[in-house]
């Protein structure tokens, strides 16, 4: 990699100004007793950007540990079935761990480390977030503790095993509705008790200032990394469309980020259209129809919610674009117009994910796979000196129970029984 594709701090016009506020989103909207600590981490982190060693060592993690850089894939096989665009696959689901999660966990342990934290706390809803923390967590010797609502911490033992395999310690959450809200909640609690030596490390590009950005940048190798394969390995100047699922956002903005900047680039979020996005509750597609503003879980953006300002149910098949919010970056991009957001359903997941496991040996992530079923909308309808670069943001390994029975695989059901 050349140094200039190692520059993960990059200012663009979107970027959040010295108070965390991307325009008329983000901030820091957390308890006083909370301040000094977001305030200590955004010194560290400011200064941890500016220090080469940081920089260094972090690059050292990205590729001797985690594997980077991931591939930039030419889809050959979907290219032809789709008669269209150019399509080429950005696939993050060769980083350790199988996901971009990964990313922006290395960095924050690797600044917690710096500010001298000895303990790792985070919340975790399906577990990816929690497995990606218990992950590093070992990796650099912290303790940690992962909260999880007691709904959640029952149907997603596997990953509640990993995360105990890797060390951690999962604590189920019983008030409230006992799932990630109420985790969330609690880990925030914990935070507040334990401020001195705890690092609390956020799973997506959202919470409260400065975490948003620092996120970002932490994706943003991806980005860059497209950059540099796009020209050195198939002399593309540059792509005509980036196309990226969106849960809270961090893995769309990591591959966005880098060519905000250049407009003649489209760029699109692909949310969670869930049962569809009729009813309230079915879905998880928060920049599509009633969209509204609020604060929620530190910051200001858009979210599903009631006219009181009550947060929604939501509904998805990937887990992991299951919330209700979105990081403040994205709110300014959909407000600017500078991303398009569209959304995809279920069904056209499940579409999507059988037709990249067949036409390239490639099973996506179910998050991941919406991006490809915006890819089976968007590319047929472009001409075939067109680019299309779609971020593969994690694989499907960890999806195999929902799979199993989305597809209705009736051995899978006998299989599950025999092992009773
Ligand atoms: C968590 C997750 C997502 C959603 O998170 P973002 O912050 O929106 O990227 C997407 N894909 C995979 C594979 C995930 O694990």
């Amino acid at each position: 990699m050349s140094r200039d594709s190692t520059n993960i701090f990059i200012k663009t016009e979107y970027d959040a100004d010295i108070n965390g506020h991307f325009n008329d989103f983000g901030g820091r909207y957390a308890p006083e007793m909370l301040i000094p600590a977001l305030e200590e981490l955004e010194a560290a982190y400011s200064k941890a950007k500016k220090d080469k060693r940081f920089q260094k060592d972090l690059m050292d993690l990205y590729q001797n540990y985690d594997g980077r850089p991931t591939p930039l894939y030419f889809a050959k096989n979907l290219t032809e079935h789709l008669r269209g665009a150019k399509i080429f696959i950005k696939n993050e689901g060769l980083n350790h761990t199988g996901a971009h999660k990964i990313n922006h966990s290395l960095g924050q342990a690797l600044l917690a480390k710096r500010m001298g934290k000895k303990r790792i706390i985070a919340e975790t809803g399906a577990g990816q977030h929690g497995l990606a923390t218990a992950t590093v967590a070992a990796k650099f010797g912290f303790k940690c503790s992962v909260f999880m609502g007691k709904v959640d911490y029952d149907r997603q033992r596997p990953n509640v095993f990993w995360m105990e395999q890797l060390g951690a310690e999962v604590i189920q959450v019983f008030h409230g509705t006992q799932r990630l809200k109420d985790a969330v909640t609690a880990t925030m609690q914990d935070w507040i008790t334990n401020v001195d030596d705890t690092y609390y490390l956020l799973g997506s590009a959202l919470g409260p200032h400065p975490y948003p950005s620092m996120v970002r940048d932490f994706q943003t190798i991806v980005g860059l990394e497209v950059k540099e394969q796009l020209k050195n390995i198939y002399n593309i100047k540059k792509p005509d469309y980036i196309i990226a699922c969106v849960g809270g956002g961090s893995n769309a903005i990591g591959i966005f980020n880098p060519y905000l900047k250049d407009k003649s680039v489209k760029l699109i979020g692909v949310e969670a259209g869930g049962k569809g996005i009729a009813k309230i509750g079915e879905h998880a597609a928060r920049l599509q129809k009633n969209i509204k503003k609020g604060v929620v879980e530190g910051y200001k953006s858009y979210f599903l919610q009631d006219s009181d300002g009550q947060v929604e149910k939501t509904h998805s098949i990937s887990a992991g674009l299951d919330y209700a919010g979105i990081g403040p970056e994205h709110g300014l991009l959909f407000k600017k117009g500078r991303v398009e957001y569209k959304y995809a359903t279920d069904k056209e997941v499940l579409t999507a994910f059988k037709l990249l496991a067949k036409t390239e040996g490639i099973i996506p992530a179910l998050e991941s796979a919406h991006a490809i079923a915006e890819v089976i909308k968007t590319a047929p309808k472009l001409s075939k000196n067109k680019t299309v670069v779609v971020n593969l943001s994690g694989r499907g390994d960890k999806d195999i129970f929902i799979l199993a029975e989305a597809l209705g695989d009736k051995k899978w059901k006998e299989f599950l029984k025999s092992k009773i």
